[in-house]
């Protein structure tokens, strides 16, 4: 039920939250199309794509193992659905003693702690027992609500003071407050999987791509056309996919956190959950906001900042970016119909005109 759900989102997430553009209807005249070399597949729970303008050497085959390799790397350290991965492992763990881990787990966790501190710990990775209390992780899919008295209980193991990070003789260790504290770096990986493809592609020295982890996408150059990427931010309320708004990437990272696609329905008082969780209250977020699209120069960051930004709602959330100068974009429900409010620092992302670039 949740697999087929998820791979659902997946498929719409893929062509709605990432809408791109291969061609441009406001143009008039026509351009050569440059060769591209595009793969996708599945990973993470989800799906992903890779366009490569210009074509990448070694073709379709070599694109697919480089990004999959991307992603293997993320998965056997942050999976919480592989029981192998390093945080799974660390999940298991039933001990308050130190628990060795890498350098590159550790550097993940202390990164997205830094980023939850900073939107009023909103996003906090030791909801992972709300997280399967609610259904919304390995546990199967719930069909109705825990009771408070659960919910109360769970809580007690959340909060940043429920675990710590330790650095000793040269190892990183990762240390529970209580045996049965749970991490969860889900909001994550979309984010580290496009940031991680997309920085070996520069490294490799390409210029023009987009890489798409389901609501998390990095682009950069220009795309077939020679015109610069283009994204959408999906409409969160139609059933089937439909562009609700179209912004340029300007070779930036772009995701977004959505309340409408991840979600149960409880049988018997037909209330909806969303698999964004309030660590505050134990309770999925249920204001009217429906989505958050961030744009940064790392799909990590912005992916971090998204579920969080969602769990505060549309006035927080464009409150904190105007402080903060970021491009952010919400998306909720008013008078029963979306409406999408944004930073004064999201404007230049709206003007997608025909332009070319000079790359
Ligand atoms: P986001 O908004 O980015 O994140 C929401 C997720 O973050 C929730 O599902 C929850 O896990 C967590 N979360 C909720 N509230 C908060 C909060 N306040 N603070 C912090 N975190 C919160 N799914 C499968 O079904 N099968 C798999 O095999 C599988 N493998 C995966 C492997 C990896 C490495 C990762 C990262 C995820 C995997 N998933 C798998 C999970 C699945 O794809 C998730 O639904 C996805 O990662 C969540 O991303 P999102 O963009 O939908 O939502």
């Amino acid at each position: 039920m949740k697999k087929n759900l998820l791979m659902f989102t997946a498929v719409l997430c893929l062509s709605l939250c990432t809408y791109l553009y291969g061609c441009d209807d406001t143009k008039s005249e026509k351009t050569t199309e440059q060769v591209s070399t595009k793969v996708q597949g599945k990973t993470m729970g989800t799906f992903y794509a890779v366009n490569v303008v210009g074509g990448y050497k070694g073709g379709e085959q070599a694109l697919t193992e480089l990004a999959e390799n991307c992603f293997k790397k993320i998965c056997d350290e942050i999976s919480t659905f592989d029981k192998n991965a390093e945080l799974a492992k660390f999940n298991e763990f039933k001990s308050t003693e130190p628990f060795e881990i890498s350098s590159d787990l550790s550097k993940i966790i202390q990164d997205t702690v830094y980023q939850g501190r900073r939107i009023d710990d909103a996003t906090d990775i030791t909801v992972g027992p709300l997280v399967n209390l609610w259904g919304f992780g390995i546990n199967k899919r719930n069909d109705s609500a825990p009771s408070p008295e659960q919910i109360e209980e769970v809580k007690k193991l959340v909060g940043f003071d429920k675990f710590e990070l330790r650095f000793e003789n040269h190892k990183n260790y990762l240390l529970k407050k209580d045996p049965d504290v749970r991490l969860d770096l889900s909001t994550v990986g979309e984010g580290l999987g496009a940031d991680a493809v997309a920085e070996e592609l520069i490294k490799q020295g390409y210029k023009n791509f987009m890489v798409n982890v389901a609501g998390a996408s990095r682009s950069y150059g220009v795309n077939a056309e020679g015109r610069k990427w283009k994204l959408g931010i999906e409409d969160p309320t139609s059933p089937t996919p439909k562009l609700f708004a179209p912004i340029c990437a300007l070779d930036k990272a772009v995701t977004t956190a959505g309340s409408y696609r991840n979600f149960f329905k409880d049988e018997k008082s037909g209330t909806v959950y969303s698999h964004a969780i309030d660590p505050k209250t134990g309770y999925p977020v249920s204001h009217k906001t429906l989505s958050v699209t961030v744009i940064s120069d790392s799909a990590f960051e912005a992916d971090a900042l998204d579920t969080g930004l969602l769990v505060l709602g549309a006035d927080k959330t464009l409150e904190w970016g105007e402080k903060n100068n970021y491009p952010l974009a919400t998306i909720e429900y008013k008078d029963g119909k979306p409406v999408m409010r944004h930073t004064k620092q999201f404007e230049p992302y709206l003007k997608c005109g025909s332009e070319t670039s000079n790359k």
